[in-house]
């Protein structure tokens, strides 16, 4: 028994219920199958604190559709869901949460905070899946993972102790960037530059021996607290004498030396400048070439610490004011000059990143950058769109060790033990009783956690088994496509590169689908402070799931940010109104000998023109969907189902249909034929009013969920390139006529007889009853050429076409009509020719506003050409 379509599409009714049946029908779940293709997309796992915002939103939708896509195209599609824990993001949740109770994270210790954080996970991990459930994604849950679960987990060690024992993990005293609120270090990518209005100060430091000064500028006079050298270049010729003397450090009293080192920038400023190992990188790179000391004179928190001197205790910037205020009053400032400087923001909290020197573990990139950007290069891994590729190299080229080491709880703890007796260092996969060294048991382990994406950089071999040898590690990777954001390219998509190719020996996924950001309607980014944040789960429980996600494919472009808005929705609503409403109508109209979605064997003129469409929409949006081109594709199947579908073919049958019999039937049959194919192709981008309709259609023989139906394929014996041609000029009359009636206010009610002057005179034969019908003619007459007084003309491309205006409109009061607007477009014709005439509007307002003038101007002139036209005719 089919389903009947209720009278309203309310996706309320059915959106809920259709993604149990999908469940309950197994239809999500992939497994590896010898006699299918795999095609595997791992979902960018969201943050457990997260939850689903418009961006995931796009996400979620975007992998949905391909994965859909080549689901129906016969491919075993997997696509593996989970939840990344998020160690910096969660821990501040959480560290929030306990403040508020008035407790700090120390006085729970380490067991304590873990078990507050993996309550969070249980309470609000589940939150995001739900939603995403909601969207209609079709993930294969039974093999959701998460990025702290016991499997994850034993691949993080494995690679760990895989790249230590190949020595491409070290622990070292480096510069690292530390952030003073979250208290941790973090990578490169997680620090962003803003412009801050600074200062540049002028200071001069006197030669120990008293010859004089030499000057320098900085940006951060804090730091000189932690100086232990000045640098020139060795080619300057205005210091050469003097390096090897020693300065006295303002301030501090200690006597450092001036060095020479190629770093130094000679054109820049005075050419001189203070080295700070401790709070600079370059600094620190040129203190290890000539042994300098290590200075560090900041605390966790940005305050300084012992070494400040009287500073001691002092917040950053406050030591900043008192430090320029004794530098002026010791004689040591010459000048302050105002400097825009770009300044590295914690990512996370938006706290100012100092460079500070710690002790921290390390991945050695060098070894590992160059075959992660061979293999795009050599293009076995393609980015979409290729531009991003250079983004990568440039990044993969000027990348540097990643400190992989967090001052932080929840996450992998580092699986590295140090041994109180002999001060060597054990690192293992499982926790070890003995040093492996002396053998001794007075061992600790690190207290460190690994930075987030250390593990998500594992996920697309971690979750599908690995390092254990599973059947699906082995039939699904590598992986097919990743969808994601180019904001995280450098975070995650350029590690899960080198981590696929280090540690597999092969690409982690053949493309990379970078998507845009969704902005606004009037295209600014959606944030907190600005409140233009769009909840999708309002979207869905207002508009439905359909209509969210075809907004969000329409228009989608790779790569290219997109804007969203209320009213989009509402147009992806009103197309999901009409799609129900024109299924409604030939299903409620639908011959109950129909019983497959099979085609009649004769066609009419219209049929062949209908499917020859039709056949041609089944190539392209393939062709589209195969090259990511996801926006493209869904507005031909838009304006196919809208215009095509809809407006033109249900209006040529319905003459048919009702006066019942064989070619009623063929008529049903090519309806539900190509409902049935632009159901299927539509399927991917609205899941659920195409699987709704779908179980209204006589499609049982092909398959009971439109989800695993087959997806269409293009049949060359359906191109029928004559009659399509042949049908359009028959179309083009319809609606030449049409609009000529609507522009003059003809009520679609009165008819009048149409005289059609072709050189094509059996093609207009054959639209005679589409005239009719179509096109207000209460008659048809087609012949060579026609003259006819006081008819109105309609020229096409193949016909001219006279329709006596009395039969039509009271000539009289059509006549006074046209004259008042004739009046109005004169006025409006002088008026902006004026406008253009004058010099000092011309040649003062912008160029934008004088091409908008001249735009109406020329509107307004071919408005009055037409009427003028009209007048004529009526004459
Ligand atoms: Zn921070
Ligand atoms: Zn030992």
């Amino acid at each position: 028994m089919r389903k009947q379509l209720d009278k309203t599409y309310d996706p309320k009714q059915f959106e809920e219920k259709t993604y149990q049946a999908w469940l309950q029908g197994g239809y999500f779940h992939a497994k590896p199958n010898p006699d299918k293709r795999p095609y595997t997309i791992v979902m960018p796992p969201p943050n457990i604190t997260g939850q689903l915002h418009l961006g995931h939103a796009m996400d979620c939708t975007l992998q949905d559709c391909l994965i859909r896509f080549r689901r129906m195209q016969g491919y075993e599609a997997l696509w593996l869901p989970g939840a990344d824990h998020a160690s910096i993001a969660t821990e501040a949740k959480i560290v929030q949460k306990l403040k508020e109770e008035g407790v700090d994270k120390q006085d729970l210790g380490r067991e304590g905070f873990l078990k507050r954080a993996w309550e969070w996970k249980e309470q609000y991990g589940g939150r995001i899946v739900e939603q995403q459930k909601k969207m209609g994604s079709s993930c294969d849950w039974d093999r959701a993972r998460f990025t702290l679960d016991e499997g994850c987990s034993k691949a993080v060690n494995e690679v760990f102790c895989k790249l230590y024992d190949e020595g491409l993990i070290y622990r070292g005293e480096r510069i690292i960037n530390w952030c003073p609120t979250c208290k941790t270090s973090i990578s490169d990518a997680e620090v962003e530059y803003e412009d801050h209005a600074g200062h540049f100060w002028h200071l001069r430091y006197p030669f120990t021996d008293g010859s004089g000064y030499i000057e320098l500028a900085t940006t951060r006079p804090e730091t000189m607290l932690g100086d232990t050298a000045v640098a020139v270049h060795p080619d300057d010729e205005r210091y050469k004498a003097m390096v090897g003397k020693t300065l006295t450090l303002p301030l501090v009293g200690r006597e450092i030396p001036l060095i020479a080192d190629e770093y130094v920038d000679m054109e820049f400023g005075t050419g001189v400048v203070k080295i700070t190992p401790a709070h600079d990188p370059n600094d620190f790179e040129v203190g290890l070439r000539h042994e300098l000391p290590v200075i560090n004179v900041l605390n966790e928190d940005a305050t300084l610490n012992e070494q400040g001197g009287k500073y001691a205790g002092m917040d950053r910037y406050e030591a900043r004011r008192a430090i320029v205020r004794d530098l002026e009053e010791g004689g040591f400032l010459v000048r302050t000059e105002d400097h825009q400087h770009n300044v590295g923001a914690c990512y996370r909290c938006r706290s100012v990143v100092e460079p500070r020197v710690s002790k921290q573990w390390f991945v050695r990139m060098e070894p590992l950058a160059g075959p992660a950007m061979e293999v795009v290069k050599n293009g076995s891994l393609q980015f979409v769109p290729e531009r991003f590729a250079k983004i990568y190299y440039h990044w993969m080229e000027n990348i540097r060790d990643w400190c992989i080491s967090r001052q932080l709880w929840w996450g992998h703890r580092i699986p590295a033990w140090y041994c109180d007796d002999c001060g060597e260092i054990t690192v293992a996969k499982f926790a070890p009783e003995r040093c492996a060294h002396c053998g001794g048991s007075h061992i600790r382990q690190d207290e460190d956690t690994l930075d987030t994406w250390f593990s998500s950089a594992l996920w697309p071999f971690s979750t599908l088994g690995w390092p254990d040898k599973t059947p699906e590690l082995s039939y699904f990777y590598p992986t097919d496509t990743l969808v994601t954001g180019y904001d995280i390219i450098f975070f995650w998509v350029a590690r899960m590169i080198f981590s696929g190719v280090h540690n597999m020996g092969e690409i982690p996924f053949k493309n990379v689908f970078i998507h845009g950001l969704i902005r606004d309607a009037q295209g600014r980014k959606m944030s907190k402070s600005l409140g233009n944040g769009v909840d999708p789960m309002e979207v869905i429980e207002q508009y439905g799931a359909d209509a969210l996600r075809l907004t969000l494919c329409t228009g989608n472009s790779p790569g290219n940010d997109m804007r969203f808005s209320d009213e989009k929705v509402r147009a992806s609503r009103n197309f999901a109104n009409k799609l129900w409403n024109a299924s409604r109508f030939i299903l409620m109209n639908l011959s109950d000998e129909v019983t497959s979605l099979d085609l009649p064997r004769e066609l009419t003129l219209e049929d062949k023109w209908f499917l020859s469409l039709y056949n041609r929409l089944v190539r392209e949006v393939t062709d589209n969907l195969e090259h990511f081109e996801l926006g493209v594709a869904v507005q031909k199947l838009y304006d196919f189902i809208w215009d095509i579908l809809c407006d033109w073919y249900i209006e040529l049958t319905k003459a048919r249909i009702a006066a019942g019999g064989e070619s009623a039937k063929r008529a049903q049959q090519v309806l539900v034929h190509v409902m049935g194919g632009a159901l299927r192709l539509l399927h991917p981008f609205m899941p659920f009013i195409t699987e709704e309709i779908w179980q209204a259609l006589p499609s049982e023989g092909i398959s009971e969920s439109v989800m695993v139906a087959p997806w269409p394929e293009y049949r060359p014996e359906l191109c029928f390139e004559r009659e399509e041609e042949e049908f359009s000029k028959i179309m083009e009359v319809i609606k030449a006529v049409r609009n000529r009636r609507s522009e003059m206010n003809v009520p679609p009610s009165r008819k009048a007889k149409l005289y059609i002057a072709t050189g094509l005179p059996e093609t207009m034969e054959k639209g005679a009853a589409f005239f009719e019908r179509l096109a207000g003619a209460s008659e048809v007459e087609i012949g060579q050429s026609f003259s006819i007084e006081g008819a109105v003309q309609v020229v096409t491309g193949d016909a001219r076409i006279f329709i006596p205006l009395g039969e039509l409109i009271d000539l009289d009061k059509e006549r006074e009509r046209l004259q008042k607007e004739r009046e109005q477009a004169e006025q409006d014709v002088s008026f902006f020719g004026k406008k253009l005439e004058n010099p000092s509007f011309v040649d003062r307002a912008p160029e934008k506003v004088v091409n908008a003038e001249r735009e109406k101007l020329q509107k307004a002139k071919d408005r009055l050409q037409k009427i003028v036209e009209s007048l004529e005719a009526l004459k």
